[in-house]
């Protein structure tokens, strides 16, 4: 562990005040996505995540001697996506190039990536009304992936099922200027590709991974520090403690004017630590040049225009039409877009007329509950949008009460039975019904003589606790406007 280790964690504990605030950060971020393609993006290889170690896997992904990579359209098509959806200029002709290293997970060793050529530069993403530039998107393929048995002495295997997967690197600028900045530009980049269909993102199966680049300069400072870059985070918030405990880290060493050596770190998670990889003078000469076997990737205007064309609506803006459209705050168009799937639920459900603001509390709140209680996921939920609709109209135009909704809907989540068929079966209409509901409060106030006489002696709360007693007898099915109201008159009759 670093000689500095304790006096970073005491910066870290104290980043509030003292040194860091005469130091500002800066951050750029580079950001592997895998695309969901079917096949691999030069031979036709199941991209299919999770099977058993080397099933998919053919001569060229295995890297014979040979053999001719081909590339995948629909890769190509989805890095376009992407580098439109960011506001890149995409490239007519872009080049595939060798990257050459020696790695037991890399069979040919070199890695197919564009170099000098990239498919697309110069974009950018909102970040709270500020633009976070994106230097460049470029296509290359994934490597195979080291399994090491436990402990020091055991053998490591190689799976290549991985190897050769399509990837888009997307690299920003340095504008990013804290660890909270870095996360949440992650998220919504995440938000975006999500939308536009072309990866999981799920950084816990690596299909989304990020190397941080971080340096500190004094306050008020033109110049760029010397920057170190950090891999192996495997959360968005390991991102975030990394940039932190690396940020503080710089800062002990410059603030005793010491220097920040050029290096590539590692992200320690079990210890919360960032670890020397290796130095600058370590680092790769990957004698990058053409692959020869590849012709360039010609992207025409037509082709570039077609695929703009059919992106939908990004979440930015299906979060501000939420908020014109149905009425919605800031924060409830935004948890509600944050998801695509979440979004087209939800827009299912209003179509059939009912209240957004109620349709969005719903969702948000018992819906999503049930959900996560069941890990899963909306798109399947047993609760099909229609069956939403149906339960919302029944609440609002007062057949059933909010108490009965609650049930109806976990049982309609158990049972994939409709509320309607619910409501009826199970005789759960609201009890409008004066008469009974008077007949109700009569007995309830005979068995529950403290209460009545709290409620006398000017204890308020007794008259929340009576209405509980009467829903209780009514199955929650009573009008609790009613039973107020009601309840009301009588105890100041009595
Ligand atoms: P390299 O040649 O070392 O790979 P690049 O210019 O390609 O450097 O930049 C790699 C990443 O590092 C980019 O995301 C860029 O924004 C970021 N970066 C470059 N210089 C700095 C710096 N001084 N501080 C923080 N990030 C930086
Ligand atoms: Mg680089
Ligand atoms: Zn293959």
């Amino acid at each position: 562990m670093d000689v500095f280790h304790f006096e970073v964690i005491q910066l870290l504990i104290k980043k509030q005040v003292g040194m860091m605030e005469n130091y500002e950060l800066v951050i750029g971020l580079e950001v592997h996505v895998e695309l969901s393609t079917e096949s691999k993006l030069f031979c036709g290889c199941s991209t299919r995540f999770g099977a058993e170690p080397n099933t998919q896997v053919c001569p060229v992904c295995s890297g014979m001697p040979g053999t001719l990579p081909v590339l995948n359209k629909k890769a190509v098509e989805s890095a376009v996506k992407a580098a439109s959806a960011l506001g890149c200029g995409v490239e007519e002709v872009s080049i595939f190039a060798r990257k050459n290293y020696f790695y037991p997970d890399l069979p040919k060793n070199y890695q197919i990536s564009q170099y000098e050529r990239p498919i697309a530069s110069d974009g950018f993403l909102m970040l709270d009304g500020r633009k976070i530039r994106i230097k460049r998107v470029h296509m290359e393929e994934d490597a195979g992936k080291l399994i090491h048995s436990a402990g020091e002495s055991g053998p490591s295997y190689v799976d290549l099922n991985r190897s050769g997967i399509p990837l888009i690197e997307i690299v920003t600028e340095p504008d990013l200027k804290s660890s909270s900045e870095a996360e949440t530009f992650l998220n919504n980049l995440k938000r975006i590709l999500e939308y536009l269909e072309i990866s999981d993102c799920n950084m816990e199966e690596g299909s989304l991974r990020c190397d941080a680049n971080i340096s500190v300069r004094p306050r008020g400072e033109s110049r760029l520090g010397v920057k170190t870059e950090i891999k192996n985070m495997n959360s968005f918030k390991a991102v975030r403690k990394a940039i932190d405990y690396e940020a503080a880290r710089q800062v002990s060493i410059l603030s005793k004017n010491g220097r920040i050596s050029q290096e590539t770190r590692l992200w320690n998670e079990s210890i919360q630590v960032t670890e020397g990889m290796r130095s600058k003078e370590e680092a790769h000469d990957y004698r990058y040049f053409p692959d020869p076997d590849l012709m360039p990737v010609y992207v025409t205007g037509q082709m570039c225009r077609e695929i703009t064309e059919s992106i939908g609506e990004l979440p930015l803006e299906r979060k501000e039409r939420f908020v014109r459209e149905y009425g919605l705050s800031e924060y409830d168009a935004s948890s509600l877009t944050s998801r695509k799937k979440v979004a087209d639920y939800y827009e299912k459900v209003v179509s059939g007329k009912i209240n957004p603001k109620a349709a969005a509390n719903w969702i948000m709140g018992d819906l999503m509950a049930l959900l996560k209680e069941h890990k899963t996921e909306i798109d399947s939920s047993p609760v099909l949008p229609g069956y939403m609709a149906e339960l919302l109209s029944f609440t609002e135009d007062g057949r059933i009460t909010g108490t009965t909704a609650k049930d109806v809907l976990s049982e309609c989540f158990a049972t994939g039975i409709c509320p309607g068929d619910i409501v009826r079966e199970k005789n759960l209409l609201q009890i409008n019904d004066q008469d009974l509901i008077t007949g109700t409060i009569r007995e309830v106030l005979e068995n529950n003589g403290k209460a009545v006489a709290d409620y006398r002696n000017g204890r308020e709360q007794a008259v929340g606790f009576l209405v509980g007693q009467i829903m209780r007898k009514t199955g929650g099915k009573a009008n609790p406007a009613i039973v107020r109201d009601t309840l009301l008159k009588a105890l100041k009759e009595m």
